[in-house]
């Protein structure tokens, strides 16, 4: 099977021919995810149209056409449903519409995480699990579940995507989503200004007083000895770790993987939150194996096969 897959990203939208093992080809254009995208189909089309040209073959080779999109789309009505402030006119488009007029192809659309996620079960950190969680570390928390390879598709859309706000701690911070005490608002980059300040010596640390602050900045201040930044560090990985077992008591995986430019830092992450997991997942008989995310920004190009496969 080959297919026709697109990326959408904040600032760009990755379009590629995947076969199964494989991407044939692949070509990223500039997206500014706020100009919508309803201007941006027609140079989608015209990046599709040069990617089949240059592997010699046509649409009749192609089984579908697959996006991934930075919101939450319903899969099996193949419609966004809600956007946060990228591409914000995707709910009023009739994108099934506008790929079988033009392409006379059939459309599928996930979002981008949970599509990641299929990519990463069939050839990637997850090859082979069946039941599989990811979650994803950075300015939110992102996650995705698949149980016997298919993602869990809900009507709205949700059903595990939002492990992000999976709560922690009913005593936490109020999250950006409105609830308290989530994963989210205690262990991502948009809350690290504050959960630094709020550790012993916060106010007066190396990092006090930032508005924004990155996790590479975290350990780096980490190792020159700032405590406040270490005990930052330890209540997100503490974070993680608490989360990852919750997700593991929803969803019952073969194995979770996590995903984020933070776990470069695997070294310093991966033994303290798979320590975690042994002594409190209550999985018996087994610890469920966590791995670091292997295929990056090809994840979800490469989620376009499997995706089709299960849902064509
Ligand atoms: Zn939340």
């Amino acid at each position: 099977m080959t297919v026709l897959a697109i990326d959408l990203g904040g600032s760009h939208a990755a379009c590629a021919l995947v076969r199964a093992g494989g991407i044939l080809a692949s070509k990223t254009i500039s997206a500014a995810g706020g100009a919508g995208l309803k201007d941006l189909l027609p140079s989608v089309n015209k990046a599709l149209l040069e990617l089949m040209r240059s592997a010699g073959i046509d649409c009749a080779h192609c089984s579908a056409v697959v996006m991934g999109f930075p919101g939450i789309a319903v899969a099996r009505e193949r419609r966004v449903v809600a956007t946060n402030a990228k591409f914000d006119d995707a709910p009023d488009l009739d994108l099934v519409a506008w790929f079988k007029d033009t392409l006379e192809l059939p459309f599928l659309i996930e979002n981008d995480a949970r599509l990641a996620l299929l990519g990463e079960a069939v050839y990637g950190a997850a090859r082979g699990a069946r039941d599989a969680v990811m979650i994803t570390l950075g300015t939110g928390i992102g996650g995705a579940a698949m149980l016997d390879g298919r993602l869990i598709q809900s009507g709205h859309g949700l059903a595990g995507t939002i492990g992000g706000h999976l709560p922690l701690s009913m005593y936490g911070r109020t999250c950006t989503c409105g609830n308290i005490g989530c994963a989210e608002s205690e262990g991502s980059t948009f809350f690290l200004p504050v959960v630094y300040r709020e550790q012993p010596g916060g106010a007066e640390g190396a990092l006090a007083g930032r508005k924004a602050i990155g996790f590479a900045e975290l350990f780096e201040a980490a190792e020159a000895g700032d405590k406040p930044a270490r005990s930052a560090l330890d209540h997100c990985i503490r974070a993680w770790a608490v989360l990852t077992v919750g997700l593991i008591h929803m969803y019952d995986p073969e194995v979770v993987v996590l995903g984020g430019s933070v776990m470069k830092r695997e070294a310093q992450i991966l033994p303290r939150l798979q320590q975690y997991v042994k002594e409190h997942a209550w999985t018996p008989g087994r610890t469920v194996p966590l791995r670091v995310a292997a295929l990056g920004s090809d994840a979800a190009l490469l989620g376009a096969i499997p995706l089709a496969e299960y849902s064509l």
